[in-house]
This record gives C-alpha cells, structure tokens and sequence, in this order.
C-alpha cells in the first residue's frame, strides 16, 4: 500500500469494516493522510490523486507546528 498523498510506503490499516469484508481504512505514519478503500480513485490511487495536494517529505519536514493550546485562565 501507497500513500496516495505522500506516496510513503509507510501505511498502516487501522480497521476493516464491522460488518462483511466491505472496506478497510487505512492511515499514512509519514502525512498521516487516511482513506477508505472503496472511496474514489482520486482519493485513493497515487497516480490520480490531485497533483496540487500532494506532500514531499521536504515540504513535511518545513510545516509549521499546531499551536499548544495556552493552559485555561481561572477566574
Ligand atoms: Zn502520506
């Protein structure tokens, strides 16, 4: 498995569907983009995923951290 994203072949599977064997959802460890397996193929295949949104590791590695959230002020 390739991430469609990143196209990392670091991808973990993080659940199959509760019931029947319909779709499995998986989880990029690098971009930590997740998918269905039975969404589109724009979503889903490297090959046709929007060029525009793709992540290298260079621009990965250069991303800005979130924020911490300030500790809650008491009144
Ligand atoms: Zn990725």
């Amino acid at each position: 498995m390739i991430c469609p994203r990143c196209e990392s072949e670091n991808v973990d599977k993080l659940v199959d569907s509760p019931v029947g064997d319909v779709w499995e959802v998986y989880m990029c460890n690098r971009c930590y983009y997740s998918w269905r397996s039975t969404e589109d193929a724009s979503v889903t295949d490297p090959a046709k995923y929007d060029k525009r949104f793709k992540l290298t590791e260079a621009q990965i590695a250069k991303m800005m951290e979130i924020p911490p959230i300030p500790p809650l002020e008491v009144e």
